[in-house]
Order: structure tokens, then C-alpha cells, then sequence
């Protein structure tokens, strides 16, 4: 997946959701395209939550458990080369990724690459010291 910095400069800045987390998001967007070759588009599996997701990706719905899921342990189908052929189409998991928000609770990707090089590092200093809960899976 694709998917997904923090604004820099030394003010103190209050993160909140409309801007902080997707700003983070983007900050990783060069460093997923030249360095990590998007590796979440080819590491386990997505979890689509509506039908039109499973449709567009062509997988099946699973009625009772309401979601469907996409394996991408070989690669996305809608992956080409390193990009996103549905980029403004994708999937909600897919513009999530690493960092999802649950209520104040932020949940990262612990595995991504960009993570784990700390670019992220400073959004989730100032998502602590706004007093949310981080945690990485
Ligand atoms: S839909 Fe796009 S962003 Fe999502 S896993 Fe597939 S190639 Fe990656
Ligand atoms: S795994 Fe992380 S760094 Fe790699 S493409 Fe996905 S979001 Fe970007």
C-alpha cells in the first residue's frame, strides 16, 4: 500500500486529525516510492470494508462477516511498477496505512519501513505530548 510529514519547524503544534495524521502520511511519500518500493502493497493482507472496495479489487464479499480480504503477499493486483494504478480510488485501509486513528488512540504499522526509519518519529512525539495514546503494532 501506499499510503501514506508531520509539518516541521520548532513550534509547539496541537496535531489533531484533519491535518496532523495525513500530513504524517504524506511525509513518507517520496521515501515509499524511492526506499521502501512499496513493500505494503506486497506484504500480507488488505482488509476492504465496504463491497465496493471487494468489487473494485475483485474479491469476494463475504456477507456475514461483512469485509473482504486481498492478498498481496505476491503483490497488489492494481500494483504497477512501485505505484498505485486506483492511487484516487484506493481503498480506505490503503490511504490509512501506517497510521490509523481510533477515537484519540493512534495506531501505527510498526513493521513500515518509514517508521522505522523515524519519520514519523516527530509526529508521534507531538501525538503523545497532545496526551493521546500511541500504539505500535
Ligand atoms: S489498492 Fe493500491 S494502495 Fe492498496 S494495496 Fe493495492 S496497490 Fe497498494
Ligand atoms: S510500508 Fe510504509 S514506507 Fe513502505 S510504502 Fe508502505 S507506507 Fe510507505
Amino acid at each position: 500500500m501506499l499510503h501514506h510529514g508531520a509539518p516541521r519547524g520548532g513550534r509547539k503544534r496541537r496535531v489533531n486529525s484533519d491535518t496532523g495524521v495525513e500530513a504524517a502520511r504524506q511525509s513518507l511519500s517520496s521515501f515509499c516510492m524511492t526506499a521502501c518500493r512499496a513493500s505494503c502493497c506486497r506484504k500480507g493482507f488488505v482488509v476492504l470494508r465496504t463491497m465496493d472496495e471487494a468489487a473494485l479489487l475483485g474479491v469476494p464479499w463475504d456477507q456475514s462477516k461483512q469485509y473482504a480480504v486481498l492478498d498481496v503477499r505476491k503483490g497488489c493486483v492494481k500494483l504497477e511498477g512501485d505505484a498505485c494504478s486506483i492511487y484516487a480510488q484506493r481503498p480506505a485501509i490503503c490511504r490509512e496505512f501506517p497510521l490509523f486513528e481510533r477515537g484519540r488512540t493512534l495506531v501505527i504499522a510498526g513493521w513500515c519501513p518509514g517508521y522505522r526509519a523515524g519519520l514519523l518519529d516527530r509526529f508521534v512525539q507531538d501525538t503523545k505530548r497532545d496526551g493521546r495514546t500511541v500504539i505500535v503494532q
